[in-house]
């Protein structure tokens, strides 16, 4: 079975230290304005993780996906997609769903991606959430195309598989399944559509179409301008946040900030989420509305 090969892969990996937990505390951050509460993550060991690739002494750009790590190596997808362990893990269990030969991370999903996604969103326990940095603004650190995938609940802080559940929920009641919605209750432009676990990947494709045409981030297989958006997938929901830049005052966010869980390098960074609010500073690295 799929969850348990990723529970040996990830304890053989832990202690070996092929993988590495990088989270070494979280605390709660209430978002006053709209009354749900954001999960901060201070990971110091951030610090030591590439945020670039990684270059030879050749000067040649190290893929970590192509050739991958053996021992972060989980099971083969398909015949066009592997399973990997996030070396430097942001919660356990952390996978990262890769290509087998190379694509660009700019070029947008296709069905064969979300076919190998959507198996290891559906092998958790409790559903997964995957996510996907598309685009130069996005905080994406690889060029290789990847899609990361995380069981939930994505904290045990909060009482909802993520942070940001109940803005979902209200944006998502009564909609009809894949119908592009706009979340206009968050401070940034953010697009969401309910969908169902029996959708098919082609079904999956057309909703994340729609969302990327209503986001404005949809472009062109090899158009040389990538729009920049943050994607997100659970069983229920899929969302597109379009991104105007990685990074704020040295915090950083990534698609998966966008579910409401920010990770900070220092504790000190926190001030900056307290003075500002959580949701503001996210909307600081996407577009008003
Ligand atoms: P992104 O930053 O969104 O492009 O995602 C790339 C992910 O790859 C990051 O979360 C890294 O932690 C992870 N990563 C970096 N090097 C490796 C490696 N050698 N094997 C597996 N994962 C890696």
């Amino acid at each position: 079975m799929l969850w348990s090969k990723i529970q040996d892969t990830y304890a053989k990996a832990m202690e070996s230290g092929a993988a590495k937990g990088i989270i070494t505390s979280e605390a709660v951050e209430a978002e006053g304005s709209l009354g749900v509460e954001v999960v901060v993550r201070i990971a110091e060991a951030l610090e030591d993780k590439p945020t670039k690739p990684e270059r030879a002494e050749s000067g040649q750009v190290v893929n970590p996906f192509l050739p991958y790590d053996e021992a972060l190596w989980v099971q083969h997808l398909s015949n066009t997609h592997t399973l990997l362990l996030n070396k430097y893990n942001l919660v356990e269990h952390h996978t990262i769903v890769v290509t087998r030969e190379f694509q660009s991370q700019d070029e947008p999903l296709t069905s064969a991606d979300l076919t190998a996604t959507r198996a290891v969103i559906d092998a958790m326990p409790y559903g997964g959430l995957a996510y996907f940095n598309h685009g130069p603004d996005s905080g994406k650190s690889q060029a290789h195309k990847h899609v990361q995938v995380v069981p939930l609940p994505l904290s045990r802080e909060v009482d909802s598989p993520v942070p940001l559940q109940d803005v979902l929920d209200e944006t998502l009641q009564g909609e009809p399944l894949g119908t592009a919605c706009e979340m206009l209750k968050l401070p940034y432009r953010a697009y969401a559509c309910r969908v169902d676990p029996k959708f098919s990947p082609e079904d999956l494709e057309v909703a994340y179409h729609e969302l990327m045409r209503l986001a404005g981030v949809d472009h062109d297989p090899g158009q040389d301008l990538k729009p920049s958006y943050g994607w997100l997938l659970t069983r229920s929901w899929m969302m597109i946040v379009p991104r105007s830049a990685a990074e704020y005052q040295g915090i950083g966010a990534n698609a998966i900030s966008y579910a409401g869980t920010i990770f900070i390098k220092r504790p000190e960074l926190q001030h900056i989420l307290r003075n500002e609010g959580p949701l503001q500073v996210l909307a600081k690295m996407a577009y008003p509305w």
